[in-house]
This record gives C-alpha cells, sequence and structure tokens, in this order.
C-alpha cells in the first residue's frame, strides 16, 4: 500500500485530471515524462540524471505506466494508485518497452503513424532520437505544451508549500537584517555558506542557490559568490532560495532578494534605493487577475526609467516559481498572458551600477482568490544597515 499521505495524493490525481484534459484539448495521444520537473510534479518521482530510461507514459486512455530501470525501482514511492510501475533490467532495450505501450493502444500501427506525443523539454536528446526513429510517422511537440499552464497555475497543496518556503526564507532574511550573519571583513562565499546552513535550519530541504555579491559585485546580478572580503559602507545583494516539501510532496522554491548596506549608505546609495523601492511596491501592488503579467514588468521599469536608471535595470522583473526556481509565467515585456488566481511569480527589480554598486529587492507573490496580490515575503523591504 501507499503511504501517501491523502493531501498529497488528492493533489497528484487532481494533476493527473487536469493534464488528461488539456491531452484531449490538444488532441494529444500520449505524454511521455522523463527528466524534469513534470515527472516529479505529477508522480512525486524524480528520475536521477542516469543515462538509462526513466519515462512515464501517460496515454489519454488507460493506466499511467511508469518505466524505470529496475535499480531505481525501490525509490519509487505511490505506484498503486497513481501509475504502474514497470521496471526495466539491464538486458531489456526500454525504447521498445516504451514503443509497444504506446503502439499498443490500438491508435496506431508500428511506426506509431498518426500518433501525437508530448515529450519532456529536458529528455535526454538520445532519448528523443531513438523514439523518433522507432515510430517515424508519430508528431512530435514539449511536453510544456500540455503542462506548462497547468503547472503555472498553483493547487492548494502547492500553495501551502510555497508559502512554507517563503516564511523560512524571510526568517533568514530577518537574521542577515537583525546583524546575525556577520558581513564586515568576511568572504562573500562565507556569508553565501553561512545562509546555506541558515535555509536548512529554517525547514528547507535542499539549498538552490545563495548569492552574495558586495561592492562592485553587487552589480553583477547572478554574481557568483567568491574571495572578495566585504568592507564598509557597501551594498551587499543577498539572493536566495531552497526547496521546502511538505506532507512528503516534491520541494517547492523559495527565492527572495534583499540588499543590505554596511554602515551608513551613501546619499546616493540611498537615493537609488528609494526608487527601487518605490519600483518594486508598485510593481507588487499592480499584480493582479486579469492583468497581463507585461504590465508588472512596465510597471516597475516605468518607475526606474522615470528617475534616470532605466538603463541600469538590466533584467525581466521577474520568473514564475513552483517546483522549478524559473517557470512559466515570466513577468517580462511581451508576455501578454493574464495573470491568473495560483499564479506565483517573482517581483524583482533591479539597479545595477556597473563597476560601482547594485542592488535588488525580490519577494514572491501569489494572484490569490479575489484577484488581488499576496506576497509570500515580508521581511523588511527597506535599506537595512548592517554594521556587524
Ligand atoms: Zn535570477
Ligand atoms: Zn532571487
Ligand atoms: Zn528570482
Amino acid at each position: 500500500m501507499s503511504t501517501l499521505p491523502d493531501r498529497a495524493r488528492a493533489a497528484r490525481l487532481g494533476r493527473m485530471a487536469r493534464v488528461r484534459n488539456r491531452m484531449d484539448e490538444l488532441g494529444m495521444d500520449a505524454l511521455l515524462l522523463s527528466h524534469g520537473a513534470d515527472l516529479p510534479w505529477l508522480t512525486g518521482y524524480r528520475a536521477m540524471p542516469l543515462e538509462r530510461l526513466t519515462m512515464l507514459v501517460l496515454r489519454s486512455a488507460g493506466d499511467p505506466v511508469l518505466v524505470v530501470p529496475a535499480l531505481e525501482a525501490p525509490r519509487v514511492a505511490g505506484a498503486d494508485e497513481l501509475f504502474t510501475l514497470l521496471p526495466w533490467t539491464d538486458d531489456q532495450d526500454p525504447i521498445e518497452l516504451v514503443a509497444s505501450i504506446l503502439t499498443g493502444t490500438g491508435a496506431a500501427g508500428t511506426g506509431g503513424a498518426a500518433l501525437r506525443c508530448a515529450i519532456s523539454d529536458r529528455a535526454w536528446a538520445t532519448t528523443v532520437l531513438a523514439l523518433q526513429r522507432r515510430l517515424p510517422a508519430a508528431r512530435w511537440a514539449e511536453a510544456s505544451t500540455v503542462t506548462s499552464p497547468i503547472r503555472a497555475v498553483k493547487d492548494d497543496a502547492e500553495l501551502a508549500a510555497l508559502r512554507m518556503a517563503g516564511s523560512a526564507a524571510d526568517r533568514v532574511a530577518a537574521e542577515l537584517q537583525g546583524g546575525g550573519i556577520g558581513l564586515i571583513g568576511r568572504k562573500e562565499s562565507e556569508v553565501s555558506g553561512q545562509i546555506a546552513g541558515l535555509l536548512i535550519e529554517e525547514g528547507h530541504q535542499q539549498v538552490n542557490f545563495a548569492i552574495v555579491g558586495s561592492g562592485p559585485n553587487a552589480a553583477s546580478p547572478h554574481h557568483e559568490p567568491a574571495g572578495r572580503v566585504i568592507g564598509r559602507g557597501e551594498t551587499v545583494v543577498c539572493d536566495f532560495g531552497g526547496s521546502y516539501s511538505l506532507d512528503g510532496d516534491v520541494g517547492y522554491c523559495s527565492d527572495i532578494t534583499r540588499t543590505v548596506v554596511t554602515g551608513s549608505p551613501s546619499t546616493e546609495i540611498d537615493e537609488c534605493y528609494q526608487v527601487l523601492f518605490a519600483a518594486q511596491q508598485a510593481a507588487v501592488l499592480s499584480a493582479r487577475a486579469g492583468v497581463r503579467a507585461e504590465h508588472v514588468d512596465h510597471v516597475a521599469r516605468e518607475i526606474i526609467h522615470d528617475a534616470g536608471f532605466g538603463h541600469l535595470f538590466v533584467h525581466r522583473t521577474g520568473h514564475g516559481i513552483g517546483i522549478e526556481e524559473h517557470e512559466d509565467p515570466y513577468v517580462v515585456s511581451g508576455n501578454e498572458e493574464p495573470l491568473q488566481p495560483g499564479h506565483a511569480f517573482s517581483v524583482e527589480p533591479g539597479i545595477y551600477w556597473p563597476d560601482r554598486f547594485g542592488m535588488r529587492l525580490e519577494d514572491i507573490v501569489v494572484i490569490g482568490d479575489d484577484g488581488g496580490p499576496e506576497a509570500l515575503n515580508s521581511a523588511d523591504h527597506r535599506l537595512v544597515v548592517v554594521d556587524v
């Protein structure tokens, strides 16, 4: 019997039903999930990045089958109720197994004629090419055409995990802002390691990243923390996140940025930060159901542009977040998709003066059932002085 908690099982069955509906809408005969986040989202099982094939075969009709290397089968939980497990041994050809499940539907001949298949965006090319050779008449699409719009709208179990992740990240940010993490005279990499440890202490199972960029390094948005020693009067951009899992489900991500300053900020840094603060707050408030995702980007960008810093805001305003740190919906110019209840994404404008200093302010925001924004992060949004 499965040991899956009721809530996690109900959530997965709900996701499976929504996936089948969308496959029907798109006229898709099969969804083939290998590496990437779609498989754990649907089944709770994350394939190791092995060369051996793992693939969930979900036909429009019939039970889903998880084809898995026999030696990995003991790690698969929850099979009884959600899918049938089909372990394969090293003397078998897993591509042949997948093909026989697909063509066994009667919808296709041995060449896979007229079969429409959606396959993981992150599947190995070797897998995709072998299947295409085995089923030359089948037509192929990315799995994300089926899954992405569904994954973008979080269900209750996912929102609960995102909220837990957000408050755990908040507690680490509060520790940083309260002076609990020494900065002055320490290497960025040491501070990054301490933040990573705190993310785990606060309940994350996994650390995904802990960016610490000080002084001129703060002007590089994805700076790799290294040996630079943090000085006085500098901005320090700390952007970190991990994965938090609830009820035995797979982990959902946190992602927060707070910029602190080591000692009194210069007038220039202070004025810059006021603009950033205003842009981030206005963008969060503009995020409402029915509004295009790109509108949120425009709101932040306009405020920064009007202050004369437009050329220093060098990236999009945000990204969706869930099992993956970056997923749909993207808060970027050109994304005309309307926001809807259940969408979860970052709002993270930044201002970067090359070779001098930089700053970014980031919260995760969810569109609530009332259509308004719910910020999952509430750590102090002001420019906090950390004099340690
Ligand atoms: Zn980023
Ligand atoms: Zn971030
Ligand atoms: Zn982010």
